[in-house]
């Protein structure tokens, strides 16, 4: 039987005891500072959580601070207005069971905890399952997020941002360009998509013009290939 007074390798029974305060964290539910023990045998120098309490303690820590993620992960989705049961259909749970999870009773499974984690970072994951996780609706849902939050990301100058916030913005892979031999010259773009790559915007300009872009281009990004 552990015992705190008594050192488990030498039996020695005077022991030094501290106490050491440790944070256990969980990304949706916050932290949590807990008391844990530390004991030292004056003989030999062994130390450790010789009584064996400070399992039980972090166990403790983190299921309530499971349980308090659980019910800030379904406060977002309140917040944000999604539809909790039309996540219980697409997810195929029982009804209300997501309003039981939030009042913890019964308390999701250690499974329920992870998909409802999942959800709240890739909430499109709930298009998917409306879509009866088809591979290709997957992958399509899965791209346009990506690029949705990409978007947002990027900070483009104040003077190269358009007021219009109509236009669509649209991710590009490979660029082609082709002059003819009275000046005609095609620019395009293309995006690459799991099942091909796809032509996304084409223009037709002569080549003083297009030489005037790739001027543009040069100084806004300050590279001058170099002609061999
Ligand atoms: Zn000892």
């Amino acid at each position: 039987m552990p015992n705190e007074n008594i050192c488990p390798l030498c039996s020695f029974d005077q022991i030094s005891h501290e106490t050491r305060l440790e944070k256990v964290s969980n990304h949706f539910g916050g932290h949590k500072e807990i008391l844990l023990a530390y004991d030292t045998c004056q003989r030999c120098g062994t130390d450790g959580d010789f009584a064996n309490k400070n399992g039980a303690l972090i166990r403790e820590a983190i299921d309530s601070l499971r349980v308090e993620s659980v019910k800030t992960i379904l406060q977002y989705f309140s917040d944000n207005k999604v539809n909790l049961a039309g996540m219980e259909r697409a997810l195929e749970l029982p009804q209300r069971t997501l309003a039981k999870w939030k009042r913890g009773s019964p308390p999701p499974s250690a499974a329920g905890v992870a998909l409802l984690r999942f959800l709240r970072l890739f909430p499109w994951l709930v298009d998917v399952a409306n879509y009866n996780f088809d591979s290709e609706e997957g992958q399509q849902i899965h791209i346009k997020a990506a690029i949705d939050t990409l978007l947002t990301k990027i900070n483009f100058k104040e003077n190269q941002k358009t007021d219009n916030n109509l236009i669509p913005a649209i991710w590009v892979d490979s660029l082609c360009l082709e002059t003819r031999p009275d000046g005609v010259s095609s620019l395009s773009f293309s995006t690459l998509l799991p099942e091909k790559e796809m032509e996304q915007v084409r223009l037709m300009v002569g080549k003083d013009q297009l030489k005037a872009m790739i001027d543009l281009l040069c100084e806004n990004l300050n590279y001058y290939p170099v002609k061999d």
